[in-house]
């Protein structure tokens, strides 16, 4: 590779001299270009997130103060439901198996119906 090559720092973009294998102009970009590659994964983390309090507070919504809810499935998509975003699964001794988000679940019946529901506390 040519010596001349323009390089630029990762981080601001300012053209680099010196050593080819340098990748910022200093500790401060090389801080700054590392810091903004841990903010990105905690955007995911973020994101994620947000979709499972979304998930929760729809399924929230359509419990209200009952002990169980049927709904039909395209009534959840509508109102946004994501159903690969969950947290955990439960099977009871029936061996249906219940999808949570956080305390709020749903299990799946027929014909594209689910029955909600909300476990108090305990796992
Ligand atoms: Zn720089």
């Amino acid at each position: 590779m040519d010596a001349t090559t323009k390089r630029e720092c990762l981080a601001c973009g300012k053209i680099l001299h010196g050593r080819a294998d340098k990748k910022y102009c200093n500790d401060y970009c090389r801080n700054a270009y590392n810091n903004g590659l841990k903010s990105a994964s905690s955007n995911f983390v973020r994101n994620v997130n947000n979709v499972l309090l979304k998930n929760r507070r729809i399924l929230e919504t359509i419990l209200g103060d009952e002990e169980m809810q049927k709904i039909a499935k395209d009534k959840l998509l509508h109102q946004g439901f994501q159903f690969k975003y969950l947290t955990h699964t439960y099977t009871n001794k029936k061996g249906n198996v219940y999808t949570f988000c956080y305390e709020y679940g749903y299990l799946p019946l027929e014909h594209d119906w689910f029955l909600i529901v909300k476990r108090d506390g305990k796992q």
